[in-house]
């Protein structure tokens, strides 16, 4: 059986529960073994598909097409290993699979109650589909003390009751402040949230203290005697100065070597921290940098666009540079005011997006990048917005538009069913907005020779779609004519993955998202290709 490592926060949310588990997770698969991450997000949504990133992040989608919590964009990034559906679990999944099961009779006539009922279907969700793993780290949302995250803590109390403490360990992350005014570290808020773990049965083993600056030996100390954790199990963790130093960190903090010793097995090989401390090299010496305009609704929000900033800082690794991002809010933003905007950047993207808010602005951006020859990346929604402003100003289709926004366009951008009878428009029906998407991996065959090609190294490539809407293929002919190739297209040649433009030094649109699949440790060759363009522009 997989040993199990349970992470939970306590005292403040945004403590870095995502990347402490990420951490963790390299460096036990550095070091030989095989690693599963799963979270458990206690909101009342059956996924966070639904959820704007006001609410929520980012929503990252996995290979078989979840709608998962950003965390488990870190834990790709960190370990390479690639989450399933599987790896991801809402109260309000758990509570649709109860009550459907109560509704059909599943429960013969019982009482249905959040233990054991609920509790029994969380404990269903960590062991389901782990094979031969040896670790599955389990991350449990939100803080311990909430009511939401109980039915999860005690669900996880109620496994390693059963399943013995040499198969389970606790996790604990905590918040250790540090008061200017006394000029003292105080331990007193992690000693509370110990309490509250321990009055729902629950004695952490390993405690990580997040803490601004190192935390003195008698801290420790008292953390360990009023936590009753061993000294060497009490671990700090100060900020780090890159996101990528955090493995390396946590393996001087030899936490990796408490969960170890904790679960009585050795390393099977030495960690490897090298690539970890080449990017962190990279990313703190390097001086020079480029902007790149990134213009979308939440694009001030910090992890609305968590992956695809990620994916931008991975593509100015790969070219040594250093990427700033000039973040413009499409909300308010005025076609004459364009230029001045982005006269001085070194590229343009547009990134994925719903509704039509703030979409005109995008469509003259795209205009300006692609008449001043800036580059440019369209991203899903970025690249259907390429393809309005190219109708419009080049087929001078005036109508042209996306049935998303405009129920009276001509729409170059549809629901397929709108379109796809020989060009014919039917309208489309969309009422249920949950999981109806073109979700998860699809392949595209690429255009021998074209640009796309050339990044890719290959004639036929997998990535991650999150999208209602198509290219109207129908006008392919018209817009190849005039320049804008469809180099990319799925494997019945009904659906265009990829646009380039013929006659400018880098304009791609692609309908998929390639910065999920972008890693530091290999960044994404579209990105890579990207920032190098726009260091080449300046
Ligand atoms: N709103 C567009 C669609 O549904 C684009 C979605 C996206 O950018 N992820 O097709």
């Amino acid at each position: 059986m997989a040993r199990y490592i349970f992470v939970t926060g306590g005292v403040v949310s945004s403590l870095g529960k995502g990347l402490s588990s990420a951490s963790l997770a390299y460096l036990l698969k550095s070091q030989g073994y095989k690693v599963r991450l799963r979270k458990m997000d206690p909101y009342l949504n059956v996924d966070p598909g639904t959820m704007s990133p006001f609410q929520h992040g980012e929503v990252f989608v996995t290979d078989d097409g979840a709608e998962t919590d950003l965390d488990l964009g870190h834990y790709e990034r960190f370990t390479n290993i690639s989450s399933k559906q599987s790896d991801n679990i809402t109260t309000g999944r758990i509570y649709s699979d109860v009550i459907k099961k109560e509704r059909t009779g599943g429960y013969l006539g019982k009482t249905v109650q959040v233990i054991p009922h609920v509790t029994n279907r969380i404990k269903e969700f960590i062991k389901k589909d782990i094979s031969n793993e040896d670790f599955v780290i389990c991350e449990i949302g939100g803080t311990v003390g909430d009511i939401e995250s109980l039915p999860f803590v005690e669900a996880i109390r109620q496994f390693s009751n059963e399943h013995g403490k040499s198969k389970t360990l606790f996790i604990h992350l905590t918040f250790v402040p540090f008061l200017k005014s006394s000029d003292e570290i105080k331990t007193k808020p992690t000693q509370h949230s110990v309490k509250e773990l321990r009055s729902i049965g629950i004695q952490p083993d390993i405690i990580i203290c997040r803490s601004q600056q190192s935390i003195p030996l008698d801290q420790r100390k008292k953390i360990s005697l009023f936590c009753n954790v061993p000294i060497e199990n009490v671990i700090e963790t100060v900020d780090v100065r890159t996101i990528y130093e955090a493995p390396i960190s946590f393996f001087n903090q030899k936490l990796d070597k408490q969960v170890l010793k904790y679960f009585k097995l050795k390393p099977k090989k030495r960690a490897n921290l090298n690539p970890w401390k080449k990017i962190t090299k990279i990313t703190l010496n390097t001086k020079k940098s480029i902007d790149i305009a990134i213009i979308g609704k939440y694009v001030n929000l910090k992890d609305a666009y968590k992956s695809l900033d990620e994916a931008l800082v991975h593509g100015g690794i790969s070219n040594k540079i250093k990427v700033n991002l000039v973040r413009i809010e499409s909300d308010n933003l005025k076609t004459k005011e364009i230029g001045k905007k982005l006269k001085n950047v070194s590229g343009l993207l547009i990134p994925g997006g719903f509704g039509k808010r703030g979409t005109e602005g995008k469509i003259s951006a795209i205009k300006y990048a692609r008449e001043n020859k800036i580059p440019f990346l369209g991203i899903c929604f970025g690249m259907q917005m390429a393809i309005i402003e190219f109708a419009r100003n080049k087929l001078k289709i005036k109508k042209a538009g996306s049935s998303e926004l405009d129920k009276k366009c001509y729409p170059v951008i549809g629901l397929i069913n709108e379109w796809d009878k020989n060009g014919k428009i039917i309208k489309g029906t969309d009422k249920n907005l949950g999981g109806t998407m073109r979700l998860g991996l699809y392949e595209a065959k690429l255009r021998n020779n074209s640009a796309i090609n050339r990044i890719y190294k290959s004639r036929s490539i997998k990535e991650r779609h999150r999208h209602r809407y198509e290219v109207n293929n129908s006008l392919k002919h018209q817009f190849e004519t005039k320049g804008l190739i469809f180099s990319g297209m799925s494997p019945d040649n009904k659906l265009p993955e990829i646009i380039e433009l013929k006659n400018h030094p880098w304009f791609i649109g692609v309908q998929f998202h390639p910065e999920f699949r972008s890693r530091p440790l290999s960044p994404h060759p579209l990105f890579s290709s990207f920032i190098k363009a726009a260091k080449n522009h300046k």
